[in-house]
């Protein structure tokens, strides 16, 4: 690990892993041990290391997984799904399943097919789903927080995204920690300050079964492109990931926010239709986007039959 000029032989990193993690979740009073935990499981290295390092920590911690259908010819859901509930398994986890298609009658892309007429990439409805499933199932299931694996290549490549575009309200609400509010349940990302390598290499000592592909979609994707453009920084300079990002964190305690751009504290109310916060007057992006996508196929149906 040459940003931290520091090599470990495999027994050491297996601990130095944990207790980092330990070390951040006290830092930035991400949960306590007293708290139930929803874990995002993906079937891939991030998800599945944390819960594991969550689990030998002592933390209680469910894994929900998410199938969106994207099998188109690569079965990628089928994989993560099995691999996700083959690691509950042989660890005597509870891990919750849903099914987007079993949900609302479509996969994900099927559902992006309807909506962008086979333009583009499913990557906005699938977030927006994936976003309101996880704090849906935390609210009805009564988890205090949600954790992600996201690591620190993903979060320097959104800061990266965001700072070249002067998204100043995605700046201020990028944060290893997203407090609760009106309905949405705390979130956190424990893993934030670990490099991809170094979650990776965890996964293949501690000998996790994890899916090595990307989601299809994601080829071609801007966070992909920003990646290596860090990358290449960082094989000139060790450590700018790390330093990017911190020095974010930084600027953002002493201040640089202060006056508030966000629209994080607007108004919260709940979708008339599913009970779930929304900023909108009445129904939610969710159940506006869902409602369009069956309204799309009803109008397909009915011209097919004229
Ligand atoms: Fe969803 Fe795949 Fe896009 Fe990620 S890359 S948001 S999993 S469709």
């Amino acid at each position: 690990m040459r940003q931290h000029k520091l090599g470990l032989c495999k027994a050491h990193f297996l601990e130095w892993i944990p207790q980092q993690t330990q070390r951040f979740i006290e830092k930035y009073q991400m949960f306590g041990r007293d708290e139930r935990i929803l874990i995002a499981v993906s079937g891939g290295k991030d998800s599945l290391s944390l819960w594991d390092v969550l689990n030998r920590l002592g933390y209680h911690a469910d894994g929900l997984y998410i199938n969106l259908g994207i099998d188109d010819g690569t079965n990628y859901s089928a994989q993560s799904q099995r691999l996700s509930e083959s690691f509950a398994e042989s660890h005597d986890l509870h891990l919750h399943s849903v099914a987007i298609e079993t949900l609302e009658g479509y996969s994900v892309p099927e559902a992006s097919r309807l909506t962008l007429r086979g333009k583009g990439r499913p990557c906005s409805v699938c977030g927006l789903t994936k976003r309101h499933i996880m704090n849906r199932v935390a609210r009805e299931q009564q988890y205090d927080v949600i954790v992600t694996g996201h690591n620190l290549d993903d979060e320097a490549a959104v800061l990266f995204g965001n700072t070249i575009n002067w998204a100043v309200g995605y700046l201020e609400r990028q944060n290893p920690v997203l407090e609760a509010r009106s309905g949405l349940v705390r979130k956190a990302k424990p893993f934030f300050r670990f490099y991809e390598r170094e979650t990776a290499a965890y996964a293949l000592l501690r000998g996790i079964e994890y899916i090595y592909d990307e989601c299809p979609h994601a080829a071609g994707a801007k966070s992909i492109y920003y990646k290596e453009v860090l990358n290449s920084m960082e094989a000139k300079r060790p450590g700018t990931k790390l330093a990017f990002f911190l020095s974010f964190l930084r600027a953002k305690e002493s201040g640089i926010f202060a006056n508030g751009h966000t629209d994080d504290r607007s108004e919260l109310r709940n979708c008339q239709s599913c009970g779930q916060p929304t900023t909108a007057p009445d129904i939610c992006a969710y159940c506006r986007t869902w409602e369009q996508i069956r309204n799309r196929q009803s109008r397909i149906v009915d011209e097919r039959r004229i």
